[in-house]
């Protein structure tokens, strides 16, 4: 590990990081740090890298170069358990639920990456076990409350509406008792009211729960009002970082991502957005 990382309060600090798959460079060379409580965006046109960065950074591929640091120690190429003890969780574009599970099912598997019980303790059931299948039960149920499905516990995931599996995806993610928490588009399909009620909700995770947020979003409203930095990659590269209102103004961004369209919109509602 060389010493020019300088940790600093950061979360994740990625330093030099390229991804090369054959002959397509999915990552080129990009530096990049998450501060711990913040809400950090990842935008960026379809095949700009994102999703490549996110697996990086979850150590689900290692680096073609670079280093990246996670919570003080180097992030070695990890399976997706060794990833979720690690204390980062994540949700997916397309959702990934037990959909013949009950949403207090579902959440509960997000829990089990953190129960002690072992093979002899799920067969054998001394008190200890059962206790601890209780308190896990019941922070399961907190969860839901707490994502907004108070009352949804004995429903299947697949009967739920399709923005209550986001909101369940969340909370099993919440589940592992994450750092850090990776939110792949988690508006997709949602209708404005949705998205909107979402974005509080992502808000309050790092307002109530101080867990750091790396969202890759194509809903720029939602990315304008609760990131407190966006990174835009485009061609693996990043071409532009900084707060909303900088990103808003890049003439680079609007031309590689955001569009003309974009631009008129802003000059339109000066600056709502
Ligand atoms: P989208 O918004 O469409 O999800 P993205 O920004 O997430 O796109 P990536 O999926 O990371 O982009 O893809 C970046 C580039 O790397 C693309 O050219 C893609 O085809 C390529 N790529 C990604 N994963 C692999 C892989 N496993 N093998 C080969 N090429 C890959």
């Amino acid at each position: 590990m060389s010493d020019n990382l300088n940790l600093g309060d950061n979360l994740l600090v990625a330093k030099d990081i390229s991804k090369n798959f054959g002959g397509i460079v999915a990552v080129q060379k990009v530096d990049f740090v998450i501060p711990r409580r913040s809400i950090i965006s990842l935008i960026g046109p379809n095949g700009a890298g994102k999703t490549t960065f996110f697996n990086l950074i979850t150590g689900i591929y290692g680096p073609s170069t670079g280093q990246i640091v996670f919570d003080g120690k180097p992030l070695g190429r990890l399976k997706p358990h060794e990833v979720t003890q690690r204390g980062i969780a994540r949700t997916f574009q397309n959702i990934r639920l037990f959909s013949n599970m009950t949403a207090l099912e579902n959440v509960m598997v997000g829990e089990h990456a953190r129960l002690k019980a072992g093979l002899f303790g799920a067969i054998f059931r001394p008190s200890r076990v059962t206790s601890e299948e209780n308190n896990a039960r019941q922070r399961a149920l907190d969860l839901l409350t707490y994502v907004g499905l108070k009352g949804k516990g004995d429903e299947f995931a697949k009967n739920l509406s399709y923005g209550d599996q986001r909101r369940l995806e969340i909370a099993r993610a919440l589940g592992t008792d994450p750092k850090l928490l990776l939110l792949d588009e988690p508006t997709a399909g949602m209708n404005p009211n949705e998205s909107a009620s979402l974005t509080k909700l992502v808000d309050r995770l790092r307002n109530d729960l101080g867990l750091t947020v790396l969202l890759i979003e194509h809903d720029m409203k939602v990315v304008m009002e609760v990131s407190d930095r966006i990174t835009v990659l485009n061609f693996g590269r990043k071409i532009a970082e900084g707060p909303p209102a900088d990103i808003r103004a890049n003439t680079e961004v609007i031309e590689a991502y955001l569009g003309k369209e974009y631009a008129k919109t802003v000059a339109e509602d000066k600056g709502k957005i």
